[in-house]
């Protein structure tokens, strides 16, 4: 078994450790994430349980619904600001993190694009990767 993914806020008041492996590595293009990162996409890595995943803090929490209508909660610290994890009404066993999050970001290796349809010329993404202009077909 390969090592547990760690991370957590930039204060440290939010750790995480999860012990499977990532189902999905996605480069975000929307608007929220637009908007949450402060920059041009969000980089997200999704773990198939939530029963793998230890979190230590408290982090405040953000409801806001996806364009799917399903409501996507936004957890972040209150300190800092970090946005550290989400997860998704939809798929309640999901636990997804911020790249930027991890100890080590370089375990992150995105896999598709979505959202193109809101990229900004600026966001360069990797033109290798596959793209859709919002969500991929599941
Ligand atoms: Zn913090
Ligand atoms: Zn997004």
């Amino acid at each position: 078994m390969s090592k547990s993914y760690t991370g957590g806020c930039a204060c440290g008041a939010i750790r995480y450790e999860i012990s499977s492996e990532p189902l999905a590595m996605v480069d975000c293009q929307c608007r929220h994430c637009q908007q949450r990162s402060g920059t041009g996409h969000g980089s997200y890595l999704t773990f198939p349980s939530v029963k793998d995943v230890k979190v230590s803090g408290a982090a405040a929490q953000w409801d806001i619904a996806g364009d799917s209508g399903n409501v996507k909660t936004h957890c972040f610290c209150p300190t800092c600001g970090t946005p550290v994890y989400l997860s998704f009404s939809a798929m309640p066993d999901f636990f997804t993190i911020h790249a930027g999050s991890l100890d080590d970001p370089a375990r992150y290796k995105p896999q598709v694009i979505t959202y193109t349809v809101s990229s900004q010329v600026w966001d360069h993404v990797d033109p290798a990767l596959p793209k859709f202009d919002r969500m991929p077909p599941i």
